[in-house]
């Protein structure tokens, strides 16, 4: 298959890149190449004859057309996004636009691409929207997401997410475009940028600096390594049902503060400090993100029953992996912070 991938020198969007390639699919990868894009993430795929890189921003109509028309795409894999929850307290109107705007763009360059196939190419056509478990809002002690969770998006990023699945939905519904739409939990996993809890912990940890844990760390998150989610995109995009949503998970809840110390004791057994000792001495709690969901927790029931999906990985496996492939890259990491970004504290709330 010939793949359009939004996103690919993201963090999930190049592990799409990456095994796809691997199992053999030609991928155009389009991406704006924001803060977030690093195109070393894709580095093992660019020299591959199945690899294409287009540098194209979701909302350009004219550059999605000439990109269409170029490289005649069998289906659509939406990744691309403003994806970080701090960053839309601070500043939510790139959300709309990117994740609203950007998405209503593709998808409508998608349907008169779609609308101009032949009969064949236009049965086999599929458009695959990656989407989020914030959408759902916030769990109590109890309970799961699943396909028929009704929409509670809490947070400007949220929103925004959930703004883009109704248009998906709605091209679906409305035009007959094959649309999928998935809905997963939290990733983690080579390549995430450090901004996020895990490798933000890695990183800091690794320096020697505090481990700032928002509130008491007693917010839970149902944890995936990313490679895991890629599998299920692909499972979904080969043999999910047209028009239906697919909650995928890792089964994996997990306290932010469990995950903090999980983190603490794969490097102090990976990377041990003598001087420094336990690196749980490092946590710290600060204040908590404004409008802080509680809890995430995903049913991957449908997925696991319907495609045979489930994930490989456990949070053990999995973090231990990202820990040792955080240790392995120091350059990727040296290179990410030598931008904009300083591992500082965003989203609590003081931006306009
Ligand atoms: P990311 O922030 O690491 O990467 C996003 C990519 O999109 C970047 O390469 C960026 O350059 C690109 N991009 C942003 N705006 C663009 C635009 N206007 N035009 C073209 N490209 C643009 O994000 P991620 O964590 O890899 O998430 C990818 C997708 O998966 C997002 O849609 C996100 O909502 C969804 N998702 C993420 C998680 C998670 O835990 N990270 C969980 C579930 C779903």
């Amino acid at each position: 298959m010939k793949l359009l991938v939004t996103g690919g020198a993201g963090f999930i969007g190049s592990a799409v890149v990456r095994l796809a390639v691997s199992r053999g699919h030609e991928v155009v990868n389009l991406d704006a190449l924001t803060y977030a894009a690093n195109l070393a993430n894709v580095a093992q795929v660019t020299n591959s004859p199945l690899y294409r890189f287009e540098h194209a921003d979701l909302r350009d109509r004219p550059a999605l057309d000439r990109i269409f028309a170029a490289h005649r795409p069998d289906a659509v894999m939406h990744l691309a996004a403003e994806s970080h929850v701090d960053r839309s307290i601070d500043g939510p109107a790139e959300f709309v636009r990117t994740n609203v705007v950007g998405t209503c763009t593709l998808l409508e360059e998608a349907r008169r691409y779609w609308r101009e196939m032949d009969d064949e190419a236009r049965a086999g056509f599929r458009f695959l929207h990656v989407s989020t478990d914030e959408v759902f809002g916030s769990l109590g002690p109890e309970g799961q997401f699943h396909e028929e969770t009704p929409y509670r998006p809490n947070s400007p990023y949220s929103a925004s997410k959930a703004g883009s699945d109704h248009l998906a939905r709605a091209w679906h519904h409305t035009y007959g475009l094959p649309v999928l739409v998935t809905h997963c939990s939290n990733n983690y996993g080579p390549c995430q940028f450090p901004e996020k809890l895990i490798p933000l912990m890695v990183l800091s940890a690794l320096q020697g600096r505090p481990l700032p844990v928002y509130g008491r760390g007693e917010n839970v998150r149902d944890w995936l390594y990313v490679e895991d989610h890629v599998d299920a995109l692909l499972a979904v995009l080969e043999r999910g049902r047209v028009g239906e949503t697919y909650a995928i998970g890792g089964g994996c809840e997990r306290r932010n503060l469990d995950v903090v110390r999980a983190v603490c004791r794969t490097l102090d057994e990976l990377c041990p400090d003598p001087a420094l000792g336990s690196r749980e001495r490092l946590i710290r709690f600060v204040e908590d993100r404004p409008g802080h969901d509680l809890r995430y927790a995903i049913d991957a029931g449908k997925i696991a029953r319907e495609l045979g999906w489930r994930p490989r990985e456990s949070f053990e496996s999995g973090l231990r992996r990202t820990v040792q492939w955080y240790l392995e890259n120091a350059a990727w990491c040296e290179r990410v912070l030598s931008g904009a970004y300083r591992m500082e504290r965003l989203g609590a709330g003081a931006g306009v």
